[in-house]
Order: structure tokens, then C-alpha cells, then sequence
């Protein structure tokens, strides 16, 4: 069940999503990203580093996913028979979990480490395109602004990840006829998401993040690069190709904007394609890239 059958299938379509094997997911995955670092259309040397850098923000996202899921194997054995069954006990254990400093801090910083290069590698080879004595700073506000921004998703993230599991505990409760079939059900929901089978820990999840920010940091660092080079004028969105796309990209598809002016995508206001100042749904997952418009 590669791309061919999935014709219909979405970008924002989460039941879709959480249906498919984790091999069909990574494969789609890699097709797109390639055809994503193709229209960048970046030299060699660039596009190895920023396969590298992906890499790396993607290893460092599944560790930390990883060590969620073991945080949350562990409150979970701690829990009586009675609070397995009781949705108001387990929200307060997902919200102590997801909460944690702990684990907001390890993740808004390996956000930052691995998205804030990839920012400053794309912004510096547009620039040099287009002009090669200026200087790329990597001390420029937009990458300040930039950074604070994808650490700020990190929250929403952590939130999502509580509603989902919170979800399947709930309609777990629903289907169980007695306390312990109840507790058994909610622990085997619990032990799947800590070995990142599926749910919020998985591989899947990985990738979603890690992709999202990996458009906004390309896009983002294109957009500043251009702003240096002082002679862009304009931007063009392109969305990228395939059914998978969101309606509302394949809309803005050739939408032309001045440079300091956002693209209208659906409802949203977005900067760039995968700006995370955006709104959520606009941004997960997007694979579309940006045109310079010179005059
Ligand atoms: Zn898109």
C-alpha cells in the first residue's frame, strides 16, 4: 500500500494516519522529503548537511518520545486497579507527565538544536545566491524570533499527546465490563505507546514533528535570506505535489506576496509555508517551498 493507493488519502487526515504501518509511513515519508530537499535546490555539500541535520533532530526527537513513553509506563504502574479505571486519575497523571519541566525543557532544546542550523544553512546559501559579498548573520532577529517561535509548539505538542492517549484510555474504560478487565485494558494501551508501536511516542509522531519543523526552518531561513539580499521583492508559494496535499495549499499554489507580507492559506496568515507562528492545521506535516519573485 504505497503512494498509488493512497490517492485519496490526506495530509491532515489523522485516522488515516494512525491506520498505517510504520514501514508504508516511512517510505512515503522519504519520497516526500526528497522531493521537498529537490525544489530547495541546494548544492551537494548543502543538501548533505541539511540530510544531516534532519537526521539528527529526527534521532533526537524519537529518544526523547522514547523516554515519554517510559515516564509514562512507570505512573501507570504505580496506579490502583480503581484509578486505571477512573479518566479524571489518568488526566491527572498525563497532565503531570506532560507538564514536567523536564521534559518541555529536553524537548524545546533539541527543537532548537537541530531546526535553528537548518534555519541559518538555508538562509546563508539563498543569500549567497543572490548576492555573494554580503554576510549571513546568524545574529539576525528573524532566527531569534524564529527559534522562540518552534520552542513554543513544544507545549501545544505535549498537549496533543495527552488529549490522544487520554482518548484511547477513555474508550478503553468504555469497553471494559469490570474494574480489572478495565485496568488490563488501559495498561495494554499504555504498554503500546511506551514501546512507540503507536500513539503519541511513535516513530510516526517523530517524523510528523520532525518534518514540520524541518518546512518551517528551510522555508523560514530562505525567506530571511532573501530579506539580507535586499533585491528580492516578492514570494511565490508552491505547494507541494501529489493528492496528499491540503486543499487550501494546492489553492495557494502560485499565490505571489511582497516579501514582508504573509501568504493567505485557508484562514491562516503564514509567512512561509511551515510557519510556526501559524495555525497548527496549516503547518503539520506541510511540504510545500517558496519561489523568489525578483521584480
Ligand atoms: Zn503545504
Amino acid at each position: 500500500m504505497f503512494r498509488s493507493s493512497l490517492s485519496d488519502y490526506c495530509e491532515k487526515d489523522q485516522l488515516r494516519w494512525a491506520l498505517m504501518c510504520e514501514a508504508c509511513w516511512e517510505l512515503i515519508v522519504k519520497a516526500d522529503d526528497d522531493e521537498f530537499l529537490d525544489s530547495l535546490e541546494l548544492t551537494y555539500v548543502e543538501r548533505k548537511l541539511l540530510e544531516e541535520l534532519y537526521k539528527q533532530g529526527e534521532d533526537r526527537i524519537v529518544e526523547i518520545l522514547e523516554l515519554q513513553g517510559e515516564a509514562l509506563q512507570e505512573a501507570i504502574a504505580e496506579l490502583s486497579e480503581e484509578s486505571l479505571g477512573d479518566i479524571g486519575e489518568l488526566g491527572k497523571v498525563m497532565i503531570a507527565l506532560h507538564t514536567s519541566e523536564v521534559f518541555g525543557d529536553l524537548f524545546e532544546q533539541a527543537v532548537q538544536d537541530a531546526f535553528e542550523p537548518l534555519f541559518n544553512l538555508a538562509g546563508e546559501s539563498e543569500l549567497l545566491e543572490l548576492d555573494d559579498e554580503k554576510v549571513w548573520s546568524t545574529k539576525n532577529k528573524a532566527a531569534k524570533k524564529f527559534v522562540k517561535e518552534i520552542r513554543s509548539l513544544v507545549p501545544d505538542m505535549n498537549q496533543s499527546s495527552t488529549d490522544t492517549l487520554l482518548r484511547s484510555f477513555e474508550k478503553a474504560i468504555d469497553e471494559g465490563n469490570t474494574p480489572s478487565e478495565r485496568a488490563l485494558l488501559v495498561q495494554g494501551i499504555s504498554a503500546i505507546a511506551a514501546t512507540g508501536e503507536d500513539g503519541p511516542f511513535s516513530m510516526v509522531r517523530a517524523q510528523r514533528v520532525s518534518r514540520t519543523m524541518s518546512t518551517a526552518a528551510a522555508n523560514g531561513g530562505k525567506l530571511e535570506g532573501w530579506k539580507q539580499s535586499e533585491i528580492a521583492k516578492g514570494k511565490k508559494w508552491r505547494s507541494a505535489a501529489g493528492s496528499r496535499t491540503r486543499k487550501t495549499h494546492r489553492k495557494a499554489n502560485g499565490q505571489v506576496v511582497d516579501l514582508d507580507k504573509p501568504f493567505k492559506v485557508g484562514k491562516s496568515k503564514l509567512m512561509y509555508p511551515g510557519d510556526p507562528s501559524g495555525e497548527a492545521k496549516e503547518i503539520i506535516n506541510c511540504r510545500c517551498t517558496m519561489q523568489l519573485v525578483l521584480d
